[in-house]
């Protein structure tokens, strides 16, 4: 401000002119000196501020009904005056006394605040604008866009009105106001803010701009919001409020039309897709809150980029708080679209402390409690619905398996896999698997991979094939994960069936399945033999060499030794970069396969298997799509028995 304009004061003025608290001086010292791209917090803050203001003496007019006989009706009006460029925002809610107006508006009472400014000195440019925007500075935003604010208020039943006015730098001034600027309220009480809008925010002289940032923001804001001056709106019997005063969350679920809801969807979303599941209820009880949210149909592009959060809105009693609260949502559930509007959380305190507020912390879990259920019945009613969504979904909310064991049991009902069972071709759930188990059997038996197709033909699958015991396809990394924590489904455990010994010994169902798998006694001695003249050739490559019992129309197959870590887990590790070092495998064989019988023949009666045992563990290598370590030495090898073979 000129020295000129500072003289041309009034004397009232400069006596009443008080310094802003050294929060408040810093706080609007970022406010000013920040570049921001995305001003309209702004509106939000002031509409915010205007409609708790009506809740408050709609509450205190109950005991007191005298505060509101002028007018019963609540609303906000706003509106721009293009002539002195200024944007006014004007609600006949409570109002402040003189005294208010100082603490309210001179002090920064949230306790949040504090750290607040500390992020807010290291961050720069974007980053700042994104902490204001999340944690929201309130009134103090309206300085992003005005070089001046004026505020005019009458506390309901008070006589007399004052004006609150700053330049957001110097200080404020407060004196009573003057007819002119009481002509601003609408009626005897309320608050009316003029902002002296900058020149780079001029945007907001437009009345579209005004409309639309206010239906953005603040469409179901439960008190009506006018664009035009009160005496305007007054005359026009039939205006019609800009935002949709009734909130669709707060409407009888039979009073929606599916239509109403897809819409609502899109408008929360900004996405084509149509929901799958929507899900709309009511928790009453020890907390009180209603929940409005959807399941899309098509995965976010950046569903699997760790810095995606969730995005469902916070209301408190109609009033939009966040979109952007972390710890509202589990990370697994951050697909979900929509809203929770909470009746116990309170207003007045900054979005930061509210995130840490316990109550949050059970919608949380009230509301993850809901999804699952509302997933597990979908899952029952609309089967095709439900492979869709878990296609899309499904590795995100395996996350919650070891994010959140209080919820796993629950995760673990609505989990489907592929197994042996359709042959990878339907889900199952393991609840079916567990009644398809045979008597005998303690393990539920998995193999997990890359894609379904090659772990489908893994030769590590044959035996338990054979003999009639289903084994889950694992395709999913989170898979290798969750198995770390989540050990066993009521009471089974998960056992790899690449990994260790699986004894199936006591598995067999017919006499001839049984023969399959005994080795002629003739025969053991040369088998024996033969591995231990390969382990001799191996032993830099392999752990050891056994017979399998995995086995029955492949000659070898790796796995991983009982107490190493699985095979395919141990890729995973290497890909993230987790893990070091190399397991060595163990190389298990078929006694029963014609190959081996005629080798540990040729090895008995002194024969050289040196290329056949390399060979062996070559094609055991490329099976399990892991590389081979001499790729001239294999080609050679391989000639040299093609050409001998000839
Ligand atoms: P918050 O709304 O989070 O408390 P604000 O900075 O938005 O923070 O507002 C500070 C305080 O100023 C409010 O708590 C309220 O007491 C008062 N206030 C702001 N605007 C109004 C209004 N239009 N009517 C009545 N009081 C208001
Ligand atoms: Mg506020």
């Amino acid at each position: 401000m000129s020295t000129q304009k500072k003289t041309e004061k009034t004397q009232q003025e400069q006596e009443q002119q008080q310094p802003f608290n050294a929060d408040v001086a810093r706080l609007l010292d970022i406010v000013a000196h920040a570049l921001y791209t995305d001003h309209d917090v702004f509106l939000r803050e002031l509409i915010s501020n205007a409609a708790d203001a009506c809740d408050r003496l709609r509450y205190d007019s109950i005991a007191n009904p005298t505060l509101i006989e002028d007018n019963p009706e609540f609303r906000i009006c706003t509106y721009k005056d293009s002539t002195n460029r200024t944007v006014t925002v004007v609600d006949n809610g409570i109002g402040m006394s003189k005294e208010e107006l100082t603490e309210n508006l001179g002090t920064i009472a949230k306790s949040g605040t504090a750290a607040l400014m500390e992020q807010m000195k290291e961050a720069q440019g974007d980053d700042k604008l994104k902490l204001i925007g999340q944690f929201g500075v309130g009134f103090y935003a309206s300085y992003m866009v005005a070089h001046k604010i004026d505020v005019v208020s009458r506390k309901a039943g008070s006589e007399q009105a004052w004006l609150w006015s700053s330049d957001g730098k110097s200080g404020f001034t407060i004196r009573e106001a003057n007819e002119i600027e009481i002509a601003r309220l609408d009626g005897k009480r309320g608050t009316a803010i003029t902002l002296e809008i900058k020149d780079e925010a001029c945007e907001f002289l437009l009345d579209q701009k005004i409309t639309h940032t206010v239906k953005e923001y603040s469409d179901h804001i439960s008190v009506p919001i006018f664009l035009g001056a009160p005496s305007e709106v007054a005359k026009h019997k039939d205006a019609e409020a800009i935002n949709s005063t009734s909130a669709l969350w707060m409407r009888s679920k039979d009073d929606i039309t599916s239509d109403e809801y897809t819409d609502f969807y899109k408008h929360l979303s900004g996405s084509i897709d149509e929901p799958v599941m929507t899900s709309h209820w009511k928790a009453e009880g020890a907390i009180e809150f209603t929940s409005l949210l959807y399941v899309p149909t098509l995965r976010p592009w950046d569903l699997f980029d760790p810095s995606r959060k969730n995005s469902v809105k916070l209301y408190v009693r109609r009033i939009f708080i966040t979109d952007k609260m972390e710890t509202l949502m589990y990370p697994w559930l951050r697909f979900v679209r929509g809203i929770i509007d909470s009746e116990d959380l309170p207003l007045n305190i900054s979005r930061e402390t509210l995130q840490y507020n316990l109550t949050i912390e059970k919608i949380k879990n009230a509301v993850a409690r809901r999804i699952l259920g509302d997933l597990d019945k979908l899952s029952r009613s609309d089967e095709a619905g439900f492979a869709a969504f878990w296609n899309q979904f499904g590795p995100a909310l395996k996350e919650g398996l070891y994010d959140a064991p209080n919820h796993q049991a629950a995760i673990l009902k609505v989990c489907r896999f592929y197994s042996t069972h359709d042959d990878g071709e339907k889900f199952t759930t393991l609840e079916e698997y567990v009644e398809r188990m045979k008597d005998d059997q303690e393990n539920i038996y998995y193999i997990s991979g890359e894609n379904l197709q090659s772990i489908k033909n893994s030769p590590q699958i044959e035996g338990l094939r054979s003999r009639g015991l289903e084994v889950l396809f694992f395709t999913d990394t989170v898979d290798d994960f969750w198995l770390q924590n989540v050990l066993d489904y009521k009471g089974k455990p998960f056992k790899s069936i690449t990994k260790g010994n699986l004894d199936l010994g006591k598995f067999k169902d017919s006499k001839e399945e049984e023969e399959k798998y005994e080795t002629p006694e003739e025969n053991n001695d040369e088998i024996n033999n033969f591995i231990t003249a390969m382990q001799e050739i191996l032993k830099d490559s392999v752990h050891n060499i056994c017979k399998s019992q995995r086995l029955t129309n492949s000659p070898v197959c790796l796995v991983a030794p009982e107490e190493a870590v699985d095979m395919h887990m141990e890729k995973v590790l290497k890909i993230n970069q987790k893990y070091q070092g190399s397991t060595k495998p163990v190389l298990e064989i078929n006694a029963n396969h014609e190959l081996i019988k005629k080798l540990a023949a040729s090895c008995t009666k002194g024969n050289d298997i040196e290329d056949a045992a390399h060979l062996l563990l070559d094609q055991a290598n490329i099976i399990q799509g892991n590389s081979v370590d001499d790729l001239a030495e294999f080609t050679r090898r391989m000639s040299d028995f093609m050409s001998k073979a000839i």
